[in-house]
């Protein structure tokens, strides 16, 4: 599993990926490697490490699919948008910048779902957490009993966002308007973008995300995640 996280291989696949990527998009300026895109100057935008091993979550998720969905899936949203960026107005901005600069913006299309699915991913994995599951403590869980009634309500309302969302895309945890609210977004939506919220945490309801463990059934995949996995303490520590 370290073998799996060692930033050298990972390197390794991101330049042989990356080269093949910018080989279809590019033609001609197939020298998309990281080395190249480095020699501009700007800062890239990194894949940030797991905060566990990929087998940390198993058996609910599996090694399989975090392999997959952060080696392969959350890499190429990274490559995608250090492609994107590269030499333009966006190239030192920040992710968070990229995101709420391209967010609604039909011409900037590409870069948003990138970027902004870089952003949800890295949200994503600190939503889970190996030792997550049970309930919200403290000041949390005063604030789902007050605006949820209790906890058995949240629970049921992120599952059902999570559920319902039709085809890929994401539910969330927020504030709003100093509230605590469920919603769900599609594709690479986030709510980071609305000024008026403050995600606390998420779930991932693209196939991508639990179609080697459970197949179609994502209300498996949502029960099991709620369960044993939700990391509470991330979303305590995002409502400060
Ligand atoms: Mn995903």
């Amino acid at each position: 599993m370290a073998e799996k996280c060692d930033p050298q291989s990972v390197t390794r696949r991101d330049f042989m990926g990356g080269a093949m990527a910018a080989a279809a998009v590019g033609g001609a300026r197939a020298s998309g490697s990281p080395a190249t895109l480095q020699a501009t100057g700007a800062p890239m935008i990194e894949l940030p490490k797991l905060p566990y091993g990929e087998s940390d979550l198993a058996p609910h998720i599996s090694q399989e699919t975090i392999s997959f969905h952060y080696g392969k899936h959350h890499k190429a949203y990274v490559d995608n948008t250090n492609r994107m960026i590269a030499g333009s107005e966006l190239a030192a901005a920040s992710l968070e910048d990229i995101v709420k600069a391209t967010a609604g913006k039909p011409d900037k299309k590409g870069l948003f779902n990138n970027s902004a699915q870089v952003w949800n991913h890295t949200f994503y994995w600190k939503s889970l957490s190996p030792k997550g599951g049970g309930q919200p403590t403290g000041k949390l869980l005063d604030r789902v009993k007050s605006d949820f009634g209790d906890f058995a309500k949240l629970k049921e309302e992120l599952a059902k966002a999570a559920v319902t969302q039709f085809g890929s895309g994401w539910a969330w945890l927020v504030v709003e308007g100093g509230k605590l609210r469920v919603e769900q977004t599609p594709n690479a939506e986030t709510p980071l973008t609305s000024p008026a919220k403050k995600p606390l945490l998420t779930i991932d309801v693209w196939e991508h995300a639990y179609y080697v463990d459970y197949r179609n059934r994502r209300p498996d995949y949502v029960t099991a995640v709620l369960d044993k996995l939700i990391n509470w303490e991330f979303a305590a520590a995002n409502l400060g």
